[in-house]
């Protein structure tokens, strides 16, 4: 196993491209998978916040003229940089984080391949000439980068949703400001670390640890930070939304409450396997993880059946000891505790306990928190587990009878970022994907994001996208250049 220390990273900040020993008090970062502590944070004063945005403001003049060409070569070398480096930066990410080692590592190089997507998009943004009414006039629309951004990340995939805000500024010649969750520190200093390494200068990137209510406040509430991209829940979202004092653009990719639709015309193991993966992966601690599953009534049952033997059938682990396992810790007490609260009202109000329904027994587990992957069913909408995110390893399921039913059902939610279907009828399929109202469907299949393709949610769950040209454009301002030049007049 690769020999992973974590000391030249404790009490660390990143400012102005140089690891900085943090002058504030110290906050514990433990291992959730056995309870210990593994290193600590520092609480980011006000001057180092200061310092953070005046040294990313003086970096934007440069960052933000110099060829995208060369913006693009640099995220090129970040990417290889990560690519090189993987297998420690995954330690690292699940000593903080709990998740298995392999997923760790998987998340770690699909954060280089945001790298280089973003390097290859980096030098395809274009302007556009509009049509005047008018001979002798030319209407040019540019792109220019917005500024200094504030990034604001949760602990569930601490490498991810960081690369998307950090690749997209930086390719578009914007600063970045990052402030990660304080469950997974580490993971976004290593981050810097490589970002040092790929010759990224001084200032285009910097790295605050500490508190999101008084860090991550601090940078919403600066005049200086020209946009705020937070992914998170949506309680903090819309607290960020309310207490921003000027002007400032968001992108907030928030909460989810997503369903999964298998109608009489699905493959049921496909479906089977779709919800198993997707109800459970990163112990159900996704923004886009099924939390409720509708069946037609017909296959209601063998449904429920072969599910409980799937979800049964997942190998649960400490990630650093079982690198391979499905299942890992849960990052802390919180989440563990949520889906205790839920499952306790599913039951309390009438669901079938289907499998699963408490911790693991063993050694391995006795100090984690680890929980079994759970499945209630004949479910309501007066339960928890149907009309709140759960972020855990639990599930609820109902049957339906009519597809009018199941999709009434599906958008009974003030969330909307991703749904699910399985279906092989091309009726079915096409009456769905029109009225499901959210920011993503996917159909026979459960990985609802592409690099390629943008990523948002609508209603409670956010404004903005992530990913493809999308995700990109949103780290710029449009300026319309109106020239009257006269030819032709
Ligand atoms: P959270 O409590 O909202 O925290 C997210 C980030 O915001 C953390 O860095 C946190 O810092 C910071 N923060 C907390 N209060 C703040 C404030 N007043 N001002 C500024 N920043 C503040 O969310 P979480 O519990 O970490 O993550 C789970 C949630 O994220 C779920 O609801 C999930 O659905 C959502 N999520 C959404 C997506 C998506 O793409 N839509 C992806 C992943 C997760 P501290 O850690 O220091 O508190
Ligand atoms: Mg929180």
């Amino acid at each position: 196993m690769t020999d992973v220390t974590l000391s030249q990273l404790d009490g660390k900040l990143f400012i102005d491209g140089k690891f900085i020993e943090g002058r504030g008090g110290r906050n514990d970062v433990k291992n959730p998978a056995r309870d210990q502590v593994i290193g600590q944070t520092a609480e980011t004063t006000v001057d180092e916040i200061e310092q953070a945005v005046t040294s990313a403001r003086t970096a934007f003049r440069q960052w933000s003229r110099v060829p995208a060409k060369t913006r693009s070569q640099a995220l090129h070398r970040l990417g290889d940089a990560i690519t090189a480096d993987a297998q420690r930066m995954a330690h690292i990410m699940t000593l903080e984080q709990g998740k298995p080692l392999n997923e760790a590592k998987g998340e770690i190089l699909k954060l280089a391949e945001a790298c280089h997507f973003y390097a290859e998009e980096a030098v395809r943004v274009l302007g556009e000439i509009v049509p005047n009414d008018q001979n002798g006039y030319q209407s040019q629309v540019i792109r220019e980068p917005i500024g200094v951004v504030g990034a604001i990340t949760p602990w569930n995939y601490p490498a991810e949703l960081i690369g998307w805000k950090l690749c997209a500024s930086v390719a578009a010649g914007c600063t970045i400001i990052i402030k990660p969750a304080e469950l997974t520190p580490f993971t976004a200093l290593a981050i810097a670390e490589k970002v040092a390494e790929a010759g990224i200068p001084a200032g285009v990137v910097n790295v605050l640890t500490g508190k999101g209510s008084i860090v991550g406040q601090a940078l919403v509430e600066h005049p200086d930070v020209d946009k705020i991209a937070f992914t998170g829940s949506s309680a903090v979202g819309l607290q960020i939304q309310r207490s921003c004092p000027t002007v400032k653009r968001l992108s907030l990719e928030l909460g989810g409450n997503c369903p999964l639709i298998i109608t009489q015309s699905a493959d049921i193991d496909a479906a089977v396997k779709g919800a198993a993966r997707r109800s459970f992966r990163n112990m159900g601690q996704i923004c886009i993880a099924i939390n409720r599953i509708y069946v037609a009534r017909p296959l209601y049952s063998s449904f429920l059946e072969k599910f409980a033997q799937a979800a049964g059938g997942l190998t649960i682990g400490d990630g650093l000891l079982n690198p391979g396992a499905d299942i890992g810790s849960m990052a802390s007490a919180d989440p563990l505790k949520k889906t205790h609260e839920h499952l306790a009202d599913a039951l309390d109000k009438g669901a079938r306990l289907i499998t699963g329904g408490k911790a693991p027994e063993g050694d391995e587990f006795a100090k984690g928190f680890f929980f079994q992957p759970t499945i209630v069913a004949d479910c309501t909408h007066a339960m928890k587990v149907m009309s709140e995110e759960t972020f855990g390893p639990l599930v609820g399921v109902a049957p339906f009878d009519t597809l009018e039913e199941a999709t009434t059902l599906a958008n009974d939610t003030p969330y909307g970022l991703a749904s699910y279907v399985y279906a092989r009828d091309l009726q079915e399929i096409y009456q769905l994907s029109a009225e499901l109202d959210y920011g993503n469907v996917a159909i026979n299949n459960v990985d609802a994001g592409i690099m390629n393709a943008p990523y948002g949610g609508r209603k409670q769950s956010g404004i903005g996208y992530e990913h493809g040209r999308e995700g990109l454009l949103e780290y710029f301002n449009f300026k319309h250049i109106r020239l009257h030049h006269g030819a032709g007049a």
